[in-house]
């Protein structure tokens, strides 16, 4: 091999390591970066994969809603679930599963009921669109078997069940509680002491009572006493002081 071969194949071998180098460092750097911001490069990523995700910011592509703080998410028939998000869940109660960052927040509340003498019973929790659209689809058949079809079977099932994505449920930071002396979910609820404690209360935990009584024009749900939704504290404080509905304090009506 001659000499200029030589030093041509090392300046070669040089350049190929220093792009290596290089290569490694952006790589490394690109690793920190994206375990500083979260993964995706965004805390408040706009698109879910249906992989559950601990959010900071809620943001759905699909409305015309700006992004707001997790708990602050709102989902309803007007404004579904975004798609593909799932919340990272955790058991709470027993069985249960909400979002995992309101566990403490339901756990400290159902104790300090107890406290009291009372037996709150959670009956529903989170809910995935799929367990949804199960409920949903049986329903219709119902409807179907009751002489109903096509639309009008969808349209009666939808006045009973929600239609799939536009529950609560969906988010994890909603719950259905009752009395343990009295199970039904309708009206006579609000006259159980557990009702009573829960909603004189529940702001100090960040819940607010979600479907008020005389509410149905705004939130489109029947009033349900049973029906509690995390906030955060700030913001159910406010809501249970001026008796408003989610919608309202959300700007959504
Ligand atoms: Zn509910």
């Amino acid at each position: 091999m001659n000499k200029r071969k030589v030093v041509f194949r090392r300046r070669l071998a040089v350049s190929a390591a220093a792009l290596a180098v290089l290569a490694l460092l952006f790589i490394l750097l690109r690793t920190v970066w994206g375990l500083m911001t979260g993964a995706g490069g965004s805390p408040a990523a706009a698109h879910y994969t249906g992989e559950p995700v601990s959010i900071s910011e809620y943001d759905n592509s699909a409305d015309d809603r700006p992004a707001v703080e997790w708990n602050l998410m709102l989902v309803n028939e007007k404004y579904p679930l975004a798609e593909g998000y799932v919340p990272v869940l955790a058991t709470v109660d027993g069985r249960w599963e909400v979002d995992e960052r309101i566990v403490d927040s339901v756990a400290e509340m159902l104790a300090d009921c107890r406290k009291e003498g009372l037996e709150p019973l959670i009956c529903s929790a989170y809910r995935s669109v799929d367990k949804q659209e199960e409920l949903f689809v049986s329903r219709i058949a119902r409807s179907e078997g009751d002489g109903l079809d096509g639309d009008a079977a969808v349209a009666s099932a939808a006045t009973v069940v929600a239609v799939p994505g536009a529950s609560e449920h969906h988010t994890g930071l909603a719950l259905d509680i009752v009395s343990n002396g009295y199970q039904l979910l309708d009206e006579g609820q609000e006259g159980t002491p557990e009702n009573q404690w829960l909603r004189e209360h529940c702001a100090d935990y960040g819940f607010i009572l979600r479907y008020p009584v005389g509410s149905t024009d705004e939130t489109g749900i029947i009033y349900e006493p049973w029906h509690f939704r995390y906030v955060g504290k700030k913001a159910a404080k406010e809501i249970m002081e001026r008796g408003i509905t989610f919608e309202a304090y959300s700007g959504a009506v």
